[in-house]
């Protein structure tokens, strides 16, 4: 079980997910990360329509309610509203609406959720190693100020399970280009054993994060390697290749 300070493990019997301790006390807000789980959960592309289904039943939102981005690995976030309902080439989505249920997808990136509850108003962003260089966090608080009115301080991000620093090793190519991204704090934080690179992707996004205006205190990361926890969570880098695909859920909601 992955229960911890931050996150308790649910089991249900058509779904398994993480819930965020932290978020408990606000009524009107769902979130929920779905996991592989003791029975092999997954949801893209070979799992069909019934995991969708079953997690939707676990968490009690409508299963026309979830709302996937196509993700491309970019830096674009999204309003979801009455307008539009379909979204190429997209990594955030942020919206106000009610029993709206933004998903992201992802297996060792980062699912970034975010949740004002003064304006009452709610972010899911992707940010893969990729992600994370275009600065798509800064996007996803910025889109949230401008479609909102949110204030940063007042923001609550949680971190979902990714791979984390002890298994994300990269060759001095990708190192390079953090270096220049992230020139404050890369050295500092990068672990190099020979020609290889660890890099913490957590770190980079906390540290956006806080300079966007977010308090670092209501920054929750979750804690959780992928890549640790291939036996419960999907892992691209974790996982054998025909489970390569399977990808897990984090979802965020605001209740009608
Ligand atoms: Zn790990």
């Amino acid at each position: 079980m992955l229960d911890n300070d931050h996150v308790k493990h649910i089991v249900g019997k058509e779904a398994e997910y993480l819930a965020f301790r932290e978020l408990e006390k606000y009524p009107e807000l769902g979130v929920a990360f779905a996991i592989k789980g003791v029975k092999g959960y997954h949801y893209e592309p070979t799992s069909g329509e019934a995991n969708y289904a079953g997690i939707a039943n676990e968490i009690g939102v409508k299963r026309e309610s979830i709302v996937i981005p196509f993700q491309e690995h970019t830096a674009t976030v999204a309003v979801y509203d009455d307008a539009v309902h379909e979204f190429k080439a997209t990594d955030g989505l942020v919206t106000a609406k009610r029993g709206v249920t933004l998903c992201t997808k992802v297996a060792d990136c980062i699912s970034l959720l975010i949740y004002d509850p003064v304006h009452h108003a709610i972010g899911n962003i992707h940010s893969g190693w990729r992600g994370t260089l275009q600065k798509i966090a800064l996007n996803g608080v910025r889109k949230m100020v401008e479609e909102f009115n949110s204030k940063p301080a007042d923001l609550i991000c949680v971190i979902c399970p990714s791979i984390r620093q002890d298994h994300f090793e990269v060759d001095r190519d990708v190192y390079e280009e953090f270096r220049q991204t992230f020139p404050q704090i890369i050295e500092e934080i990068t672990i190099q054993h020979g020609d290889k690179y660890n890099i913490d992707t957590v770190r980079c996004n906390a540290w956006m994060l806080e300079k966007a205006g977010v308090n670092t205190e209501n920054i929750i990361d979750c804690g959780l390697c992928t890549v640790c926890h291939a036996d419960l969570i999907n892992s691209y880098r974790g996982n054998i290749d025909s489970q390569k695909q399977w990808r897990n859920l984090a979802l965020i909601w605001l209740k009608d």
